[in-house]
């Protein structure tokens, strides 16, 4: 089976003693695992029928977060206590498997475990794959392209279908201007418009955006954006970024301040710093970090689970708006969130322009957001 790994390439990765970030996310189980868990006490009181998402299963099927709202159950002093047999949904990471049109291996880069340069990713997933049977991989991949052709069916009755090469193709005409100061507010502004595009020429629709006036107020619209992200009451559903001292820092929003915070194991939770909303503006971003911003960008436009994202916006929408202007607004809202982050971290940190280091922090803060963001197709 032809499976798309081409996100893993030239990556290395080697799990970060003492950083046991991803046990921040619920862990559900699988049939088979759960067979293992039920023949043992101890691994038995790991588990809830309460999942973080609100969801709550007939039989405990996931494992509790300590005090609800902290880390996994079993997970002692940032040490795994049951790691020979921990479940197939804690071995993947930092590797997301996404079925859609196609099966295509995504990479988690709020891991700090991630490197650039080396292969021994690629090595690592094909390892995981082969623990999943074919059958298994056919089924999901059977029942996600129904979705798919279904929702390319609605986008063609409401006549605001475009084919996912040709949104792909157009965006990476766009890397160029995206890599200037105004390309985001650009992005923003013509999705706005809602220009009529049908099917003129790529090349068209490329210069089209490149000519928009930007959008002015972008330093409203990425305050408002972030804060309403970060409005929610339960910790366990809130961003979580993992520091360089490797400290779980969440963010939460309240009255007109935004409030970062130490989650620690128990799910108790230390100040670290207050800071106004209105102080928060967006930052200088050097030449260096327009770049990473950019490939960031390009990552995003080949991701699966992107498009995904695109079609669960379309959908919510009714399909009143034409494929390609969601494609460019959902891609100017990243990359405006992500600027927005870089610029909260530079205020924590005390920087006043993002430079190369801070943009490729901002995208360890951001990654788990937009990897989880609604997506029609779905991670096994
Ligand atoms: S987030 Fe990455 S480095 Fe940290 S514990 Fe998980 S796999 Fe290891
Ligand atoms: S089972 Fe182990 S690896 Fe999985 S989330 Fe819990 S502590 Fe982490």
């Amino acid at each position: 089976m032809m499976i798309d790994m081409s996100e893993l390439d030239g990556k290395g990765f080697s799990c970060l003693e003492g950083c046991g970030m991803c046990c921040l996310c619920q862990p559900e189980l699988t049939s088979n695992e759960m067979k293992i868990f039920e023949t043992d006490e101890y691994l038995r009181n790991g588990l809830t029928r309460e999942h973080v998402n609100g969801r709550r299963t007939a039989k405990p099927n996931a494992i509790k977060l300590q005090g609800g709202r902290g880390a996994c159950y079993f997970l002692k002093n940032r040490l795994c206590t049951i790691n020979e047999i921990k479940p197939h949904f804690c071995r993947q990471f930092p590797v997301h498997i996404h079925v859609m049109r196609r099966i295509q291996l995504n990479v988690n880069l709020s891991c700090r475990g991630i490197t650039e340069g080396g292969n021994n990713l690629r090595a690592y997933a094909k390892t995981l794959m082969s623990y999943i049977p074919d059958s298994r991989l056919a089924d999901e991949l059977s029942l996600a392209k129904n979705i798919a052709t279904e929702f390319d069916q609605r986008c063609r009755s409401a006549g605001i279908y475009q084919a996912p090469e040709r949104l792909r193709s157009i965006t990476s005409k766009l890397m160029p201007m995206i890599k200037r100061e105004d390309g985001i507010a650009k992005l923003l502004a013509y999705a706005d418009g809602e220009p009529e595009i049908g099917d003129l020429a790529e090349e068209e629709v490329a210069n089209q955006i490149n000519v928009t006036a930007p959008a002015k107020d972008i330093d409203e619209i990425a305050r408002e954006s972030n804060y309403d992200l970060f409005n929610i009451d339960d910790i366990a559903k809130l961003p979580v970024y993992v520091d360089e001292k490797l400290r779980w820092i969440v963010f939460q929003s309240f009255s007109d301040e935004i409030r970062a915070l130490i989650l620690e194991e128990d799910g108790k939770v230390e100040p670290l710093m207050n800071i106004r909303k209105d102080d928060i503006e967006l930052a200088q971003r050097d030449p260096e970090s327009l770049n990473i911003f950019a490939d960031y960008a390009s990552l995003l436009n080949s991701r699966d689970p992107f498009m995904g994202n695109v079609a669960s916006i379309c959908d919510l929408h009714d399909y009143r708006h034409d494929l390609m202007t969601v494609y460019v607004g959902v891609l100017g809202t990243n990359l405006l969130d992500l600027w927005w982050r870089a610029s909260l971290l530079a205020r924590i940190k005390s920087i006043k322009t993002i430079d190369g280091c801070l943009a490729m922090e901002s995208i360890r803060a951001y990654d788990m957001d937009c990897l989880d963001a609604l997506t029609i197709g779905s991670f096994i």
